[in-house]
């Protein structure tokens, strides 16, 4: 064999996910996971059900149409509407994918020239980099720093160049728990109009925002034509195994995103698409209890850490806490999430593998709290012991 390394250059150094890498060392060590994000209560059993009786009367079992079945194409465009007052036409500006995962890479390989410029906020959820890489293009991060992890957006604008050709906003945003509001919208739509760039808005936690609601960049002035939005049915209806997502977006932006994602998985999860469109039209109150009863979980384990000597950062939205290590006396995330599982047989995520500049997330740890309460409240106790 050949000197050269197997692993392209573009991916070189991205090896395993710290979700995989972390989840495995829960396994191996009997810990309490309280790093990858997925719930450990599954969503409604009539979701289930529908998607159990899609299997058995044969809906979705050979390969559904490539944009994504029409029913729930549908269902994504009266969501939106239902939502945010959004109109999207369910044959030309709605795309189904294989979760927000693929609607992320298609978007980046179809919008992106090898040298192109993303500004995206950093810390980045993880397939942001691996993606903006694959397409060859270049990411400029605009760093969050606690403790509020507000976005400078006079930084923004100082970031943008002649090479920037697109935004990657998230919110609610992974892992800080960030929430746009809509001055800060309306800012950065506003610097996406002035330079003519294009904007992929990451909304996967969109049912998550505590207070003051969740807010489409979309739905801006000048935004319609230049935004791609993405979403996915795994945090909302907690099904994160099923990988339904979706983008919305104006009839050439669909169509550029679907040529890319033709040819990655052409289309997935036939029948989950018959159920997910049911979920979406779930009424108000499942939307209302999901948030409510994780803004609970949020409280019990922010207090939890708090009493454990961690510095909470209190999230607006998602359900991840990050927090400061400093205060019990330690440095390094990367290397306390390592230990952890020893210490006290509780797994979280070091933030700092969502940074390039890894003095502003060294000491940041993540912690979900998507997971039945009797686990935070042990999850909890472990942590005292720190
Ligand atoms: N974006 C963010 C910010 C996420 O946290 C996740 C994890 N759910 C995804 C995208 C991926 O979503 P999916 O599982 O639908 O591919
Ligand atoms: N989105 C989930 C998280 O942030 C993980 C998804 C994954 O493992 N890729 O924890």
């Amino acid at each position: 064999m050949s000197a050269r390394p197997l692993l392209n250059r573009r991916l070189a150094g991205l090896g395993t996910t710290i979700f995989a890498e972390m989840s495995a060392l829960a396994t191996s060590t009997g810990s309490i996971n309280l790093g990858q994000g997925f719930p450990d209560t599954d969503g409604p059993a009539e979701i289930a059900r529908a998607a159990a009786d899609a299997v058995l009367t044969g809906r979705g079992n050979q390969y559904p149409p490539g944009p994504g079945i029409p029913e729930l194409r549908q269902a994504v465009a009266e969501h939106q509407q239902r939502f945010y007052g959004l109109d999207w036409d369910p044959d030309t500006e709605v795309l189904v994918t294989a979760g927000a995962t693929e609607a992320i890479a298609a978007a980046m390989l179809a919008l992106l020239e090898p040298g192109d410029e993303v500004i995206a906020f950093e810390p980045f959820y993880d397939s942001y980099a691996a993606c903006i890489a694959m397409a060859g293009a270049t990411r400029v991060p605009l760093t969050l720093r606690a403790p509020s992890f507000r976005p400078d957006l006079d930084e923004l604008r100082a970031l943008i160049t002649p090479r920037t050709r697109l935004l990657l906003v998230n919110t609610p945003h992974n892992p800080t728990g960030l929430v746009l509001h809509a001055e800060e919208l309306a800012e950065i739509a506003r610097l996406a109009v002035e330079h003519d760039l294009l904007v992929v808005t990451d909304e996967v936690y969109e049912h998550l925002a505590f207070s003051g609601g969740h807010h489409p960049i979309a739905a801006l002035p000048g935004m319609r034509e230049r935004t791609v939005s993405i979403s996915s049915a795994g945090k909302t209806f907690s099904f994160t195994g099923w990988k339904v997502g979706w983008v919305t977006a104006a009839p050439a932006l669909v169509s550029a995103v679907r040529t890319a994602k033709q040819y990655l998985t052409y289309v997935s999860a036939g029948p989950f698409q018959y159920a997910v469109a049911e979920a979406l039209r779930l009424p108000d109150s499942y939307f209302d209890t999901l948030r409510a009863d994780l803004r609970r979980k949020r409280d019990l384990l922010a207090d939890g850490l708090t009493a454990a000597g961690f510095g909470v950062f209190t999230p607006e939205g998602t359900y991840f806490i990050t927090t400061d290590i400093t205060p019990l006396g330690e440095k390094d995330g990367l290397e306390f999430c390592r230990s952890l599982p020893a210490r006290c047989g509780v797994v979280a995520i070091p933030n700092v593998v969502f940074y390039d500049d890894t003095e502003a997330g060294r000491p940041l740890v993540r912690f979900t709290f998507c997971k039945q309460d009797a686990v935070l409240e042990e999850a909890v106790a472990r942590l005292q012991r720190l």
